[in-house]
């Protein structure tokens, strides 16, 4: 499902920040993504997304050549690989429903269906009795809820997630976490950037480690291995 080989990011500035990286992703697999800052992760979530582009080597997202890509199929793209930040990026002038719709309507899917699916997944992120307040109205774990909610609504194959829980307290994160296992459940893959050690050493799932733009760990149901 995704493929990357020998890939390496030199950044205009000289910063290699990934170096011959040769990893594969199997449909359905749950990815923690671990290493201290700088080592590389952000860097590679956005060579996933097209965000940036690769200095060497060949990267795979389920149909797409990263390299031989075109523009005009980033929508796409886009739509098979889905993100979700540390920070939500929330639309501060819509609400709940509407933040989670929007991306239905983007796309132009007819108003029944946008609808209906987006009440599912609101009911999915926990969320349906919140439906019409704003993000200023909502806590931290509940902002991270809608961001869930609008990442998935258009059913992507694979979902990115860069420190999810990075500003939540451990119990929100917890909360968090069942949604992803669930997302995960369903059969969508999940890849997660994260430094919060006791989700790592308990919900065991693979452990991919960067370390200086190297994968210096790859453990089935791996360790964080890092300090907390
Ligand atoms: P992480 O997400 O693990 O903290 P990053 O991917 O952000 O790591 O950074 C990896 C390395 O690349 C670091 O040395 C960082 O300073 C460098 N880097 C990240 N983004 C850029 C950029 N846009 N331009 C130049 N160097 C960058
Ligand atoms: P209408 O009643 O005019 O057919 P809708 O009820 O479908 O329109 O939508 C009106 C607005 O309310 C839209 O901006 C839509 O995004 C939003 N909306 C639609 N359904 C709901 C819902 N169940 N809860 C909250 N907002 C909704």
């Amino acid at each position: 499902m995704i493929d990357l080989h020998h890939v390496t990011k030199k950044y205009p500035n000289g910063i290699i920040a990934l170096e011959d990286i040769n990893l594969h992703i199997d449909k359905g697999e749950f990815i923690y993504l671990v290493g201290p800052s700088g080592a590389g992760k952000s860097t590679f979530i956005k060579l996933l997304n097209r965000e940036i582009k690769a200095s060497q080597g060949q990267i795979y997202v389920g149909d797409f050549d990263l390299v031989k890509m075109r523009g005009k199929q980033l929508p796409y793209l886009r739509r098979f690989l889905s993100i979700i930040y540390q920070d939500y990026k929330l639309l501060d002038n819509k609400t709940v429903y509407e933040n989670v719709a929007y991306a239905m309507e983007v796309i132009e899917k007819p108003r029944k269906e946008v609808k209906q699916r987006t009440m599912e997944v609101l009911e999915l992120v926990g969320l349906k009795s919140k439906e019409r307040m704003y993000p200023r109205e909502l806590s931290g774990g509940e902002k991270q809820r809608v961001s869930i909610g609008r990442a998935i609504v258009n059913t992507p194959r694979v979902i990115i997630a860069d420190e999810p829980t990075g500003n939540l307290d451990p119990e929100t994160s917890w909360g968090i976490m069942e949604i992803f296992e669930e997302i995960n459940n369903q059969g969508t893959t999940v890849i997660m950037a994260t430094h919060n050690s006791s989700i790592v050493n308990t919900l065991k799932h693979r452990v991919v480690a960067l370390e200086g733009g190297r994968i210096i760990r790859d453990d089935e149901r791996g360790e964080y291995g890092y300090e907390a």
